[in-house]
């Protein structure tokens, strides 16, 4: 980055954040693609848009007490950070995980508000959590931590404020204890929270939307910048919880073979292909570990560690959690024949690995445009509960796949027109910075 606005505005972030590493190589990130378009509008600088933009509007934490089965009192930390709603109201998930901490929420925060201004909907970015590990907790553990959770969470959100919903850790179970605490609290019954049960305003198609929308904007890529499909091709996916299973089950269903998949612990590989229904088994019905896919099928193998080792592959979806890919990984990925990377979790990969995608000329989708069909379909959500409607399977699904394929057409001729074309992360930044930074523009100094 050699601008001199945009290093000065990342160096004093770099000052007042120093901790934060998560947040600072996501800043760092979109920043280091914004120069084009700093340079030819010295508006944005006299405005001060980046220094707004990468300064939360309201960071919110908070104590969560809760009792466990023994009648303990437990404390988590909850967070929520309000980003940016120039565009919309506050959107973005909820993540429990005992990795959790302020730099890891206000790095998916951030994200957020470009990944929501890419989707065309009209949202905000925020993200939130807690460092609560769900792992091998009772439902009545869970139940009482989310009530507790959701009993200071509410007096910040609404349907009009702030919609969060699931991520890592939070899936149907808890957005549903959630959203009947709000209800209870506050006596309304709204859409406040997305990825709800059908029963109770959910959207269809709303589970499987992040891996079926990264699928979708894979294979319009795979169409027009190598006239290609994923009919044939060996794909290798980390993780196997919400994103991973549903982009598993697109690739395969567009004609892929599903070669591995992982969870922290390890990988499991077969070279003739995966059975995701096995999997979907172990990991929503047991709640238990990759590891045990090997009771349904011996000819599997199973290893510790990182999936990205020597595995021979066409196209990785890396589906876990930030950082899990790096320069190395990525390096064996590329010796090995993989030719594209779309990231289904934000920011998978390391800056470093991304400028060796790109210099490498590898297909890429980043995480902001790549995973965005979640989100978008939790904006889906928001329209039929506004309209007290719900919409076919169908109805979202070509929703879904038709605005995907425009967030790959919109990063594309973005990367085109500012840098080249296998550029996509220049691209995706650009494309959802101008409409945030006109928004901010429009209101004032605020
Ligand atoms: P889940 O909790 O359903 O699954 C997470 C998966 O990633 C599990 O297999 C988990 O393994 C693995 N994992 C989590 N943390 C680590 C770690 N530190 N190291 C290695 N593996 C890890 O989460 P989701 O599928 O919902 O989310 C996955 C990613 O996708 C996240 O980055 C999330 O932010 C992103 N995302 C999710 C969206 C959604 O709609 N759910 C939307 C857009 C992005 P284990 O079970 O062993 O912990």
């Amino acid at each position: 980055m050699k601008n001199e606005y945009l290093l000065k505005v990342y160096n004093d972030l770099l000052i007042r954040n120093k901790d934060e590493k998560e947040f600072l190589q996501a800043v760092y990130e979109v920043l280091s693609s914004l120069e084009k378009v700093i340079e030819k509008d010295s508006s944005y600088e006299k405005l001060g848009i980046i220094e707004r933009m990468v300064e939360p509007d309201r960071q919110i934490m908070f104590r969560v007490p809760w009792v466990n089965d023994e009648g303990k009192v437990c404390v988590n930390r909850g967070y929520r950070i309000q980003f940016n709603n120039a565009i919309g109201p506050y959107k973005g998930g909820l993540r429990f995980h005992p990795s959790v901490n302020l730099s890891i929420i206000k790095f998916l925060g951030f994200e957020q508000v470009f990944k929501n201004s890419l989707t065309t909907l009209p949202m905000g970015g925020a993200k939130g959590g807690s460092d609560f590990d769900p792992k091998g907790k009772s439902d009545g553990e869970i139940m009482r931590f989310c009530q507790s959770f959701m009993q200071e969470l509410q007096r910040h959100i609404g349907q009009f404020t702030d919609v969060p919903a699931g991520d890592i850790g939070v899936g149907a179970r808890e957005i549903g204890y959630m959203f009947g605490q709000y209800k209870k609290i506050r006596n309304e019954f709204e859409g406040v929270l997305t990825g709800k049960g059908l029963a109770y305003g959910g959207s269809l198609i709303r589970p499987e939307a992040t891996g079926y929308g990264l699928c979708y904007f894979a294979s319009e890529s795979l169409k027009v910048m190598r006239n290609d499909s994923f009919k044939g091709k060996k794909v290798v996916i980390s993780g196997s919880g919400n994103v991973a299973i549903y982009a598993a089950y697109k690739a395969i269903e567009l004609g892929a073979s599903v070669i591995a998949m992982s969870d922290s612990k390890g990988y499991i590989y077969n070279e003739k292909g995966l059975n995701i229904d096995y999997i979907k088994e172990i990991k929503e019905v047991k709640r238990g570990r990759i590891e045990e896919y090997l009771q349904f099928d011996n000819n599997t193998e199973y290893q510790q560690g990182k999936v990205w080792t020597n595995i021979k592959c066409d196209i990785a979806l890396p589906c876990a959690t930030q950082n899990e890919l790096e320069l190395n990984d990525i390096k064996k990925l590329y010796d090995n024949g993989c030719f594209a990377v779309y990231e289904g979790a934000n920011m998978p990969l390391t800056n470093d690995a991304v400028d060796f995608v790109i210099k490498n000329k590898m297909l890429y989708g980043p995480g902001k445009a790549a995973n965005a069909g979640g989100v978008l379909t939790s904006g889906l959500e928001m329209t039929q509960n506004s309209l007290r409607m719900s919409w076919t399977k169908e109805e979202v699904d070509t929703k879904l796949e038709q605005l995907m394929r425009g967030i790959f057409h919109n990063c594309y001729e973005t990367a085109k027109k500012y840098a080249d074309e296998y550029d996509i992360k220049t691209g995706a930044n650009i494309a959802s910075f101008i409409k945030v930074a006109e928004a901010m523009k429009a209101y004032g100094i605020y």
